[in-house]
C-alpha cells in the first residue's frame, strides 16, 4: 500500500513536471547590462538568452564572460545540462566567452555556429594550398604532401560544433537563418538568428544584428511572413536618431512585426525611439526579463 502510495506520487510528480515543460513558452534574457536592478544577477556587456518553447530548450549564445555566464545561470535557476541545441550568432566575444563554462558542464551538446574563415573548426578552402613547382621540399606546405588536418583549431577544441550556411530548421519549427554583414567594420562576417513559429507568427532571437536587424527579419519573413516578436541586439549603438527611427518604421509599418524586445547593443536612444513607436507593443527584454510567447 505503501509503496503504491508512493508510486501514484511520483507519476503526479511527473505529470506535472512534463507538463509545465511543454506548457513553457518564452524567452529569458540571462545575459545583458540593462535590466530591472538584482542583488544575485550581475550586468555585463553581451548576450545570452534561453528559449523555452514546445517543450523544446535552446541555448542563443553564451555572454561576454565565463565566470559571469555561470553565476547569472545560476541565479536564474537554468539547468544547461537539460539542453535541446546551442546557437552562437556570430564569433563576437561578448556572446562566445561563456562556451568554456557551457562546455564544462554540457560537453556534448550540438552548437550551430556561423561559417567563419579561421573560427569554429571550419574547413579551409583547398585552393590556400596551391603549389609552386620547382620549390625545395623545405618551402612545400607540408613537404608536399596532403596535409592530415585541414580545418581551423578552436578554442573550444571539444565543442561539437555544426557549422550553418542556409537556412535550416533545426528542430520542428526552429529555423536558423544566415546573414551577412556588409557594414564598416564586420565586413563579410557571418551571423545565425534563429526564428521560432508561433501561432501568431515567427518569434526571431537576434545576437547582434551586425547584418541590419532589418534585413535579419527580412531574411525571417520568406520563412512566414507573419513575425511576432525579435529580441536581441540590434546594434544602433552610435546609430544618428534618423537612422534609428527608419529601421524603425521599416519594423513597424513594413514588416509588420507585432512587437518588439530589444536588447544587448540596441542603444539606449534605440529603447527610447522604438518604445516611443511602439507603445504598449514595446517589451522590457534586459538581464533577467521573460518575454512570453504565444503557445502553440
Ligand atoms: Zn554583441
Ligand atoms: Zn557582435
Amino acid at each position: 500500500m505503501k509503496r503504491r502510495a508512493l508510486a501514484s506520487f511520483l507519476l503526479a510528480a511527473f505529470a506535472v513536471t512534463g507538463s509545465d515543460a511543454a506548457t513553457i513558452s518564452r524567452i529569458t534574457n540571462l545575459y545583458d547590462a540593462f535590466g530591472a536592478p538584482s542583488d544575485t544577477l550581475v550586468k555585463d556587456w553581451g548576450f545570452a538568452a534561453l528559449v523555452e518553447y514546445d517543450g523544446k530548450r535552446i541555448l542563443f549564445d553564451t555572454g561576454n564572460h565565463a565566470d559571469t555566464f555561470e553565476r547569472n545561470v545560476k541565479a536564474l535557476g537554468v539547468d544547461l545540462t537539460r539542453l535541446d541545441a546551442v546557437v552562437i550568432s556570430h564569433r563576437h566575444g561578448d556572446h562566445t566567452s561563456g562556451l568554456s563554462y557551457l562546455l564544462k558542464v554540457n560537453p556534448g551538446v550540438p552548437i550551430y555556429v556561423p561559417q567563419e574563415g579561421a573560427f569554429f573548426k571550419s574547413g579551409l578552402p583547398q585552393d590556400f594550398l596551391q603549389r609552386q613547382p620547382g620549390l625545395p621540399v623545405s618551402l612545400q606546405y607540408f613537404e608536399g604532401k596532403q596535409p592530415e588536418r585541414w580545418a581551423t583549431g578552436s578554442p573550444w577544441e571539444q565543442a561539437n560544433f555544426r557549422i550553418v550556411t542556409k537556412p535550416t530548421e533545426i528542430l520542428p519549427g526552429f529555423h536558423l537563418l544566415s546573414t551577412q554583414s556588409q557594414k564598416p567594420g564586420t565586413v563579410e562576417m557571418n551571423e545565425l538568428s534563429l526564428a521560432i513559429r508561433t501561432p501568431r507568427g515567427l518569434a526571431v532571437v537576434v545576437g547582434c544584428s551586425h547584418p541590419g536587424v532589418e534585413k535579419i527579419l527580412e531574411h525571417a519573413a520568406r520563412i512566414d511572413p507573419q513575425l511576432y516578436t525579435v529580441t536581441g541586439g540590434f546594434h544602433l549603438v552610435r546609430t544618428p536618431e534618423p537612422e534609428i527611427r527608419r529601421v524603425g518604421l521599416l519594423l513597424r509599418d513594413t514588416l509588420k512585426i507585432e512587437r518588439v524586445a530589444p536588447a544587448h547593443c540596441t542603444s539606449e536612444l534605440g529603447f527610447a525611439v522604438l518604445k516611443e513607436m511602439f507603445g504598449a507593443r514595446f517589451d522590457e527584454a534586459g538581464l533577467g526579463a521573460t518575454i512570453p510567447l504565444p503557445t502553440r
